[in-house]
């Protein structure tokens, strides 16, 4: 009986540890399989955490408990690109459930019961909350960069037409790796970015609005370059994303394409 304890108990100790250790020493970024809706994960070398949106509801909890260590319940850096359901709703349990360090959001005057619930479980757990800004760039872990390239100015308060070209962007670079994260940004958000000057090359994109025809246009592509476009989207969603153009667009330009509605999950680990 004993021994079988300790057989049990060694067998236990020893899963635990090696799924914590699976992808332990590597970066990984996960592009989860959340349905319609964008969430992002990231795991640095030395373990650091990075959840990018939260999709539109509680599959992102199964979805991450997939590619974080059962010992770890920590998130450093939570980043809200824009408070629609499909990106904010899923953030509410993460937050319950998770000891989120500190977040990242824009600020913007907007309405959704979730983005309400959001900023309170920030303040009622005082989590540090800071508007993104494209000169806020910083290192987490050894080695990864977060390269904010929007909003170039303040926007925290402002109310927008299309909430869409509200969202954060920014570039996550490990090494000579690098991903570029727009949100839901439209066309309209992407000649800001083109006209800002700053550098938006990448390998990896996410493609923008979940493949909508109404973002990830030519001049965009030109600027960031990818080698591979990931589009987030759910199957059979209603609006039909990915748009049909942009994915024959891609395919002119030999850009690779993967798809969460097709592939469920995607991960890529350097
Ligand atoms: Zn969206």
């Amino acid at each position: 009986m004993k021994k079988m304890f300790i057989v049990v108990l060694f067998i236990t100790i020893s899963s635990l540890y090696f799924a914590g250790s699976l992808t332990y020493g590597k970066f990984r970024i996960s592009f989860l399989d959340v349905g319609q809706g964008d969430a992002i994960f990231i795991r640095t070398p030395d373990d650091y955490t990075v959840l990018v949106d939260g999709g539109p509801s509680s599959k992102v909890l199964e979805q991450i408990a997939e590619v974080m260590p059962v010992y770890s319940r920590t998130i450093d850096i939570l980043i809200l690109t824009h408070p629609h359901s499909d990106h904010v709703n899923g953030l509410t349990e993460i937050t319950k459930r998770y000891v989120v360090k500190k977040a990242f959001i824009t600020g913007v005057d907007y309405y959704n019961p979730y983005y309400t619930k959001l900023l309170s479980l920030f303040n009622e757990k005082k989590i540090p909350v800071y508007f993104a800004k494209a000169d806020n760039d910083f290192k987490i872990g050894k080695n990864v960069y977060l390269d904010f390239v929007w909003p170039s100015v303040p926007i925290a308060g402002r109310k927008f037409e299309n909430v869409n070209n509200s969202s954060i962007a920014l570039r996550v670079i490990y090494k000579d790796k690098i991903i570029f994260l727009g949100g839901d940004a439209e066309q309209e958000q992407e000649n800001e970015m083109i006209n800002s000057g700053f550098n938006l090359s990448a390998d990896i994109l996410k493609a923008g609005h979940h493949g909508s025809r109404t973002a990830t246009q030519d001049e965009f592509l030109d600027k960031v370059d990818p080698r591979i476009v990931v589009i987030q989207s759910g199957t059979g969603n209603s609006y039909k994303h990915p748009h049909k153009e942009i994915l024959e667009k891609l395919f002119d330009r030999n850009i690779e394409i993967r798809r969460n509605d097709k592939e469920g999950r995607i991960d890529f680990i350097f």
